[in-house]
């Protein structure tokens, strides 16, 4: 007789927790797509009109306890550490977040954002867009965190792979070079994080992840373009409503192309439809996440840059690139800092873990990362189910893994350093980062992540 009312008691107090102790979500959209005749990239061309629209996208997540965090997508090529800074300051200002996170997709037909007032589009109307992109980053964080609403979460993953590794070697020399190398590492999945109105039992935001350079879409193509990104998320909302936001993360593609490279627009959209229909199979298998805990962690550390070339190198360089104006502009870097005992200057890493308890972890990097980081990650981070983000909250070129650091001036674009122009000499790193950078990387991650406990499953 007595425990009946214990027993309404706890179901009252169940209840009660329940409906607050719930996570809260929010998502929102604008688009971003610059006007015709702003310049895009990369490589650099003034577009003449719009494939299909660029969006900033946001899925706004909050525990009971006020730990928050927005989660922005954005149809641009990167930005800055200082632009991502800047940014992020003014969103915690205005919108009273604390941690944001801006993922940059990296479409290689979109533009790349610059600090207020310092667009890196160079004319007036360049400038204009810039800052308006900026007001409408900050208008979709304002407006997601607005339309948050208790919602039940779940996570899942599906087979795909739109792209290959891109670095082949040379059997003969033992030089890496660019191409399509169907044995190399890549991510061969898509990772979907959905967010279910508790009102609606519906699907409000979908998250999704995967990690190839959107590279699908022509160079020569003077039309803007979301490349594979758009038309990925193009699908989901084809078949589960145009009301749901989806919000695309880029993965560790430093080292994965979209497949056909450079092909046309009806590649890229014929890719993105296959990602779509991955991830609506990963939301079709996903599995509930039961916490009502969101944690954000993160971390700061510096990865030092590759040495400079010794002495008699770099005058052997200097005699062969005399009349190379852009080449001797490096070299005369590389020429001040021996002089002055100095070593070039290393690259900020700033990682980030957003968690709910044990079950989903949403870990973040700058720069685009080599693949082998993403498939670490989720081998060893302690977590049901992973995603991880690269080409978040700053930019400076390629983190490559040791083993392909280790190569020196044969290690390619991405690596190579001096004899070899690889694309990291250019940068005001004057090479790639030193061997033992993914060490530093691996540790930095791992620091983010619980420690005392194993795996859940
Ligand atoms: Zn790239």
């Amino acid at each position: 007789m007595n425990f009946r009312p214990i027993f309404l008691t706890c179901l009252i107090t169940l209840s009660t927790l329940s409906s607050h102790a719930r996570i809260r979500a929010g998502a929102a959209e604008q688009e971003i797509t610059p006007r015709a005749r702003l310049e895009i990239q990369h490589y650099f061309r003034k577009s003449i009109g719009v494939r299909d629209p660029l969006f900033a996208r946001c899925l706004y997540l909050e525990d009971q306890l006020g730990n928050a965090v927005a989660i922005v997508g954005l149809d641009l090529i990167m930005a800055s550490f200082e632009t991502c800074d800047e940014l992020r300051a003014e969103i915690r200002e205005k919108c009273e977040v604390k941690h944001t996170l801006l993922n940059f997709s990296h479409t290689h037909a979109s533009a790349a954002l610059g600090p207020r007032g310092r667009s890196t589009v160079s004319n007036d109307e360049g400038s204009r867009w810039n800052d308006r992109t900026l007001d409408s980053i900050i208008a979709v964080v304002a407006e997601a965190r607005k339309q948050a609403e208790p919602v039940s979460l779940r996570a899942g993953r599906s087979s795909v792979q739109v792209g290959f590794n891109r670095r082949l070697t040379n059997t003969g020399n033992g030089h890496v070079f660019m191409g399509v190398n169907r044995m190399g590492p890549a991510v061969p999945w898509v990772n979907v994080l959905v967010a279910d109105s508790l009102r609606t039992s519906k699907p409000l935001a979908v998250l999704f992840e995967h990690a190839a350079h959107p590279v699908i879409v022509p160079h020569t193509s003077k039309l803007t373009s979301a490349d594979f990104p758009g038309a990925a998320g193009k699908r989901i909302r084809d078949v589960l409503g145009s009301n749901v936001i989806t919000v695309f993360g880029q993965g560790c593609g430093g080292n994965i192309n979209g497949f056909p490279l450079r092909s046309t627009h009806e590649k890229a959209e014929e890719a993105g439809r296959r990602l779509g229909d991955a991830s609506l199979k990963a939301i079709e298998d996903s599995r509930p996440i039961a916490t009502s805990m969101l944690s954000v962690k993160s971390t700061t550390v510096t990865l030092p840059s590759a040495p400079l070339p010794d002495r008699e190198l770099l005058a052997e360089m200097m005699d062969l690139e005399k009349n190379n104006g852009g080449r001797m502009k490096q070299l005369r870097r590389i020429q001040n800092l021996i002089k002055q005992g100095k070593q070039p200057p290393g690259r900020r890493f700033d990682a980030h873990a957003v968690m709910l308890g044990r079950e989903w972890c949403l870990t973040t990097m700058p720069h685009e990362m080599f693949c082998q980081y993403e498939l670490w990650i989720d081998k060893h981070a302690p977590f049901r189910n992973t995603m991880t983000f690269a080409f978040t909250n700053g930019y400076e070129g390629y983190v490559a893994v040791d083993e392909a650091l280790a190569l020196g001036a044969r290690g390619g674009y991405e690596v190579g350093r001096l004899p070899n122009w690889g694309g990291q000499v250019y940068t005001r790193h004057l090479g790639p980062p030193a061997v033992g950078a993914e060490k530093i990387v691996k540790k930095a991650l791992s620091s983010l992540w619980p420690s005392d406990l194993s795996p859940s499953e």
